[in-house]
């Protein structure tokens, strides 16, 4: 049984592309867990935090229906569910948002897109009307055509929305893509970008009592710092005290260097610092023709912002 008052319960996809990314996200966070045999819960050992495993297309309604205190689903699942239990006929209330959208992170990155036969007539959106457009992302897809004033029928698919334009059940799709492949095998071209999507956490918008809302507050920061972290680099060189400054300007989002200096040396000191940013060989050369020597480059372990 599940404590509810003090326990934080995470849905996250159980097998899929985002599992292995969420669930090592949770971990680098300092969660370790034991999963049950059937798999659909594991259990926090050393924080108050549990983590469900299911289909990615539940997970929103589980955070809104305060099931799950928080969720992970791509932006895509996020922004469709959102639209449609806006449109759900029991929300006559005028249901506010049915959860709150707390991080982008920094995984899962797709967009959905419109994809037109190649070869064929249709080369913009705007050419759709009074055509068919093929989709899994009714809600999404209806949005935005009614956004450009375009009138086209959106036909709701299960699944291979790619396939759809061949058999002749569709004009045009509007499917999620990441590098394209799956378009050009089906004979489709990429049209315009619909929603840029990458992994998003989702929030419960009822409040929780004070314990629980302090475990979120720090899993919020430890998920901040991990993602800091993975664009983070330690950076250590030797540098004459002239080019102090143009260093610094060389050094990708980095903060108030370490300045130290140099046993027996008057003129060159040691420089430190956290760069919040991927560092390129092309920095490494640039500080190197600046003066620099002994440029090494870290991983950082963890940071705390
Ligand atoms: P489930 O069984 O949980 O319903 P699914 O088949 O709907 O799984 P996946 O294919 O595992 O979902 O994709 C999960 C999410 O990964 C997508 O909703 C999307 O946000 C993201 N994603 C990243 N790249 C891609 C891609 N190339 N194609 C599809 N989804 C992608
Ligand atoms: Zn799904």
């Amino acid at each position: 049984m599940i404590d509810k008052q003090h326990r934080i319960k995470i849905a996250i996809q159980k097998s899929g592309r985002l599992t292995d990314l969420s669930l090592d996200l949770l971990q680098r966070c300092g969660l370790k867990y034991t999963r049950s045999r059937d798999q659909l819960i594991a259990f926090g050992e050393n924080m108050p935090i549990d983590i469900l495993l299911v289909r990615d297309d539940d997970i929103p309604a589980l955070v809104r229906d305060d099931v799950c205190d928080l969720g992970i689903a791509g932006l895509n699942v996020v922004e469709e569910k959102r639209l449609r239990f806006l449109d759900e006929p029991d929300n006559e209330s005028g249901m506010e948002e049915p959860f709150e959208i707390v991080r982008q992170l920094d995984y899962g990155q797709c967009r959905l897109c419109f994809a037109y036969p190649a070869g064929g007539e249709i080369n913009s959106v705007q050419a759709l009307n009074g055509l068919r457009v093929a989709t899994t992302y009714p809600y999404i897809v209806g949005d935005y055509l009614r956004r450009h004033s375009i009138d086209a029928e959106v036909i709701e698919f299960s699944g291979a929305v790619e396939i759809a334009p061949g058999m002749g059940r569709a004009d045009a799709i509007c499917d999620l893509v990441s590098t394209g492949t799956t378009l050009l095998a089906n004979s489709l071209r990429e049209g315009e970008v619909v929603l840029e999507s990458r992994a998003t956490l989702l929030r419960t918008p009822l409040e929780v009592p004070a314990e629980k809302a302090d475990w979120m507050a720090r899993l919020l920061q430890r998920i901040d710092g991990v993602m800091q972290v993975r664009e983070s680099k330690y950076i250590m060189m030797h540098a004459p005290k002239y080019a102090l400054a143009e260093i610094r300007n060389l050094l990708p989002g980095s903060e108030a260097p370490t300045v130290l200096p140099l046993d027996s040396l008057d003129n060159r000191v040691a420089v430190h610092v956290v760069c919040r940013e991927n560092v390129f060989w092309e920095t490494l050369e640039n500080l190197k023709s600046a003066g620099a020597s002994s440029i090494l480059v870290m991983p950082v372990e963890k940071m705390l912002p």
